[in-house]
């Protein structure tokens, strides 16, 4: 069993049948999410009968981690893991000096108020993903699996335990990896509602964003549990028929669906929806469509963050150029929706946003 994929009652349920005292189950939590210990001899304080018997019932990490890469300017590290049953996934550590680059910065407030220098994860939610979106390599690979909701966070302890070496800490956590975050509802909750655990790694959910393809019922749901946890949403398109050139998901909820769900989740929170344009040369980059994007959006609480598009091997469409990207923004902003284009990060390790294929990268 993962020892992850626990909350706190059911270890303390586990550890009343093994006739131990009650309080070793608080031990045990904190050992794992304050002390980030990765393995049962660290948890020092524990007697050695209970610690093999912790190392015979638990396992700490769920996979092997097949191979890393760090982008050439070391700000980057990806790493590839190998889950038991041979599925790949994979998680990005962003080191951030300064915020204009970072996926975070423009839905969290905390963020937009000037920390500076962060340590941003990208996880996966899935293996492979079902939405088929053409331009992402993860939608190229189809839908391999969800992943639990103990996979989900051993992908930030892994993380976690790495940067403590440095003296670092995660900081911020975007579901931006492989995967549909909403096509695995209750094990994504279910991994915030753990990293968030008062008790335990205490991450603040304003900490994290969520990015969805735009699932709208999901997003209705999402909006009535209330959780501070930010709401991207992967639009891309501001008419119908274009955006279901690209996204198959249209085909089930249109545009329309996916603003009214952004309206309800705006009243229902009054947080900022952020709306994630990949820009495609020729595809989605004119100022015609920046000015429907923006009569569509127009009154909304929200932010368009533009990002050029990331190549992908089975996709041939081109990133829009620096020049394009910024008329595009301009346009948006000028019709007064505020708009940030981001940098690309970790190209050089296709490490970018929907690069992710669980392929190890050609040299
Ligand atoms: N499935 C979720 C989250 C994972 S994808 C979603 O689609 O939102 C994370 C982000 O990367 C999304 O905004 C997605 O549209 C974007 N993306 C996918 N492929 C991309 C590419 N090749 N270049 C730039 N952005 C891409
Ligand atoms: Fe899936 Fe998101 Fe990629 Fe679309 S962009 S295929 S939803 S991971």
């Amino acid at each position: 069993m993962l020892i992850y994929d626990l909350d706190l009652p059911s270890l303390e349920t586990i550890l009343k049948e093994w006739n131990e005292p009650a309080y070793r189950a608080k031990q045990i939590w904190q050992g794992l999410y304050q002390h980030l210990y990765s393995s049962p001899d660290q948890f020092s304080s524990l007697p050695n009968s209970l610690r093999e018997k912790i190392s015979k019932e638990f396992t700490f990490l769920p996979f092997s981690v097949r191979t890393y890469l760090d982008s050439s300017d070391g700000s980057t590290r990806k790493t590839l893991f190998e889950l038991p049953d041979g599925n790949l996934i994979e998680a990005v550590l962003m080191r951030y000096g300064d915020p204009a680059d970072d996926p975070q910065m423009a839905t969290s407030e905390t963020n937009r108020r000037g920390a500076k220098s962060r340590r941003t994860l990208c996880i996966s939610t899935q293996a492979g993903c079902a939405m088929g979106c053409v331009f992402c390599a993860t939608g190229q690979l189809g839908f391999k699996r969800n992943l639990s909701s103990g996979e989900i966070v051993a992908q930030v302890m892994y993380y976690a335990q790495l940067l403590k070496e440095q003296n670092e800490t995660v900081s911020n956590i975007v579901f931006m990896g492989m995967g549909e975050p909403f096509h695995n509802y209750e094990n994504v909750m279910t991994s915030i509602d753990r990293l968030n655990d008062a008790d335990g790694y205490k991450l603040g959910a304003r900490r994290m964003t969520i990015s969805t393809v735009g699932l709208a019922t999901q997003i209705r749901r999402f909006a009535d549990e209330h959780r501070q946890v930010n709401l991207a949403i992967s639009l891309h398109a501001a008419d119908d028929d274009e955006r279901l050139a690209i996204m198959p998901v249209n085909k089930r909820y249109k545009i329309d669906d996916v603003i009214e769900a952004c309206k309800y989740y705006i009243e229902k929170t009054h947080r900022r929806v952020t709306f994630e344009w990949a820009l495609i040369h020729g595809v989605n980059d004119t100022p015609e469509i920046a000015q429907k994007l923006a009569s569509r959006l127009k009154g909304l609480l929200c932010h368009v963050n533009a990002i050029p598009l990331n190549p992908t091997e089975g996709f041939h469409g081109a990133a829009t150029n620096r020049q394009r990207a910024q008329v595009f923004v301009d346009t948006l902003e000028q019709a007064g929706i505020p708009c940030t284009i981001r940098m690309r990060r970790g190209i050089d390790i296709n490490a970018g946003c929907g690069q992710l294929a669980g392929a190890e990268s050609k040299p």
